[in-house]
């Protein structure tokens, strides 16, 4: 087998040992997997800003697309102090083949700056997306690399981001980015869309593993845009107990399930943080985001950052089933350890990729100014979801191997066949 070169990052070393396992699998020689693993263009930038205190401080902005094998590369900008150029590349893969398994027209393609955005104003925050935007704009575009919110990122960076490229090439083009705001050519169903197509994983995957949703118990580590959504979509939609929910301040835990709406209000009201919930609430404790990785649940749904099930502690993790809402929350070792204790896990490629999929209506409404009904959003990507699933959940039966793996295999078949077929420009 192909043996791919020490990662300093763990999702790279994961999205490339997993590529090397199918790339074997395909029968794919090494020239190809090494075509495969490489990313097509990558771009470091400067990105000045001028803060409120007047001092001018520069930040380090990235943008990778690892493939444009399918289409257009697609993939969020995240704002985080932990952006590095690897962790770029690994979350560019991610997204090439988190297109692929989903059947879109895209490659992938990532973004980032290295930057603690909640300690930026405002209109620091402006001017930084408005710079970065700047910089990026020699390779994006609707037709060549389409932006969307990742970590700390959202529809008013998104807003910040289109407006920049509509000033500066003097035409309107809603498809250059998506997950904007309803106002300026967003799609329905945009905001809540990776949790939906998480909880309908967790449905399809619950369904064939034989235990019912309603009132099954949920931990969910995160409460951000991923998060918070699907505790609320599995706990109203489907009957599920949320057990314990956590962001930065910590976990809150009550053993017989919250009122789901109660904490998204409180967070809500509470600038986003669920600092002192543990107070408000008398059945509910806090625990670390470390316990509550290993909560005796029957669902367990990393929706936070990466690298959060790991060698360390995947021995201890007593879900039988997880849903990956983050991209890379388990590494490599984590995961050869779940697989073996025989824990089903819905990788993030397939389990989150219901974002990507409501960007790629919103890219296609923005194509052609027009949009769709929420009904229209959500019934379309119920059967993307679904197929996506059914197709991996077969794939995993028949050749007898891990969902990620097999996530893995339909994946890069798909990106090969094209490049394959399109041959090798010039
Ligand atoms: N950032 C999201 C992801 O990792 C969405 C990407 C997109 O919509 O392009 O899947």
């Amino acid at each position: 087998m192909t043996v791919s070169p020490a990662y300093t990052d763990p999702m790279l070393e994961m999205a490339n040992y997993q590529l090397d396992k199918a790339a074997q699998h395909l029968g794919l020689d090494e020239g190809m997997s090494q075509w495969l693993r490489t990313p097509e263009r990558v771009l470091k930038v400067a990105v000045p800003i001028k803060m409120d205190d007047g001092t001018m401080r520069v930040y380090d902005g990235y943008r990778v697309q690892h493939s444009t094998a399918l289409g257009p590369a697609k993939g969020g900008i995240r704002y985080h102090p932990n952006v590095t150029m690897d962790e770029v590349t690994a979350l560019a893969s991610l997204m090439t083949w988190k297109c692929s398994v989903a059947g879109l027209p895209f490659g992938g393609g990532k973004g980032g700056i290295s930057v603690d955005a909640r300690s930026l104003s405002t209109g620091e925050l402006e001017a930084l997306t408005r710079r970065y935007a700047y910089m990026i704009l020699p390779i994006v575009g609707s037709k060549q690399d389409v932006p969307a919110p990742d970590v700390d990122t959202d529809g008013q960076v998104m807003a910040w981001f289109n407006d920049t490229l509509t000033m500066l090439r003097r035409e309107a083009d809603p498809a250059v980015v998506t997950g904007k705001p309803l106002g300026l050519y967003g799609s329905l169903g945009r905001a809540r869309s990776t949790s939906r197509g998480m909880a309908h994983c967790t449905i399809f995957a619950a369904e064939r593993m034989g235990f019912d949703v309603a009132g099954a118990t949920v931990a969910v580590q995160g409460f951000g845009k991923v998060g918070s959504h699907y505790a609320d979509i599995m706990a109203h939609d489907h009957s599920a107990t949320i057990v314990a929910v956590s962001d930065v301040s910590g976990a809150y835990y009550a053993p017989d399930g919250m009122d789901v709406a109660d904490v998204l209000e409180y967070a809500r009201t509470n600038g986003g943080i669920l600092t002192g919930y543990d107070q408000a609430q008398d059945n509910v404790q806090l625990i670390s985001n470390e316990e509550l990785l290993e909560l005796d649940v029957d669902i367990l749904a990393p929706a936070a950052i990466e690298g959060q099930i790991t060698g360390r502690n995947a021995g201890s993790v007593k879900a039988t089933l997880i849903v990956e809402g983050a991209n890379g929350p388990t590494t490599v070792e984590g995961h050869e350890i779940l697989v073996d204790r025989g824990v089903m896990v819905i990788p993030d490629i397939l389990a989150n990729a219901g974002g990507v999929t409501v960007s790629y209506f919103e890219w296609v409404q923005g194509l052609q100014f027009f949009q769709w009904t929420l009904e229209e959003v959500e019934s379309r990507l119920l059967t993307v979801m679904r197929k996506a699933f059914d197709q991996v959940w077969n794939v995993a039966h028949e050749e007898d191997i891990p969902m990620r793996e097999a996530a893995f295999l339909v994946a890069v078949d798909r990106v090969a066949e094209s490049m394959l077929t399109r041959g090798l420009f010039p």
